[in-house]
């Protein structure tokens, strides 16, 4: 079966970040992504960067950018504003997110805001005919009582106009299995795209995945182990780990891959050649 790769980026903060940045995107092109991604930061701090880069992508690029937004930190008017710009500089794919506090404290909807994904969603495809993906947690989001409800979340952003769920990074293969089996169960058609996170940063996965109610597997802990000084040995690991995942995974019919990037390409570029995609394999149109 083919296999769709897509790719995020987060968007620079200076000039240095900016050219890694390009360097990483311009690395990862030929591939053909369905589309590459770019975050809007915690509290809509990023909101003119994301923006830029977006537009840059749109225009110096056969790229199909994806913009990411969240309902923190603005009115639902400053967010439409956001929304319109995107559909004006001729983007067609939005990621919408509740996002979280600016500080990671306890969620609180933004006065005048909007007060949860699936209204942001509605506030979207009443602007302009936008895809629209939605983020979903194999493993549940930290806020949520149950897998369950988490699920029954991801079905009301279906109904308000999503077409896509990109899951939270989960090393936990079994994790992704169990959660597309039960929200199948419970009704959920969109396709449902493993988000993959190539990453040789062991101490910073483990930041990360404490943070978003990821689980750290021991057999990980265990391969990273005593390499603290070894990057290249990391980088090699990493790149193993992440395509058994995506291998095992295709077994079972994912057929679609997201990946974090962390604006490095050279782990996400070895991990497609591992797993046969290479530069021009597909022309773009083919990709979508
Ligand atoms: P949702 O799926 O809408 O909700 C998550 C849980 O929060 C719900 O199950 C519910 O229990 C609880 N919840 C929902 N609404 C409320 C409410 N009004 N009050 C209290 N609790 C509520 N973050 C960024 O800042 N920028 C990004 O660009 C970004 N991109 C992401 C991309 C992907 C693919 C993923 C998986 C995550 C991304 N995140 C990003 C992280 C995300 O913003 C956080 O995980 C956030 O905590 C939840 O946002 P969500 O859209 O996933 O929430």
């Amino acid at each position: 079966m083919a296999l769709n790769v897509s790719f995020e980026f987060f968007p620079p903060k200076t000039d240095e970040a900016e050219q890694t940045l390009w360097k990483a995107i311009r690395r990862l092109e030929p591939l053909n992504p369905s589309f590459v991604s770019v975050t809007y930061g915690a509290g809509g701090s990023t909101r003119e960067r994301t923006h830029a880069t977006v537009k840059r992508i749109v225009e110096e690029t056969r790229l199909k950018p994806a913009a990411h937004l969240t309902c923190v930190g603005a009115t639902k008017d400053e967010v439409d504003a956001v929304i319109r710009d995107y559909w004006d500089a001729g983007v067609r794919h939005i990621v919408a997110l509740r996002g979280d506090m600016p500080d990671m404290g306890a969620y609180a909807p933004t006065p005048g805001g909007y007060g949860s994904t699936p209204e942001l969603i509605e506030g979207i495809r009443a602007i302009g005919a936008f895809e629209v993906s939605v983020s979903c947690y194999p493993e549940k989001h930290p806020d949520t009582p149950t897998l369950d409800a988490d699920i029954d979340l991801l079905k009301r952003k279906i109904d308000a106009g999503a077409t896509r769920a990109i899951t939270q990074f989960a090393f936990d293969t079994d994790a992704h299995i169990r959660f597309l089996e039960r929200a199948r169960r419970l009704g959920v058609k969109v396709p449902v795209v493993p988000g993959i996170m190539p990453t040789t940063n062991f101490k910073g996965i483990q930041r990360m995945a404490a943070r978003c109610g990821a689980s750290v597997p021991m057999w990980l802990r265990e391969r990273f182990e005593g390499l603290d000084d070894d990057l290249e040995t990391r980088k090699l690991i990493a790149a193993t780990v992440a395509a058994e995942q995506v291998e095992r995974l295709q077994a079972i019919g994912f057929d679609n891959f997201h990946f974090y990037t962390l604006n490095q390409a050279d782990l996400t570029y070895a991990i497609c050649r591992i797993l046969g995609i290479k530069p021009g394999d597909k022309p773009l149109e083919a990709a979508a």
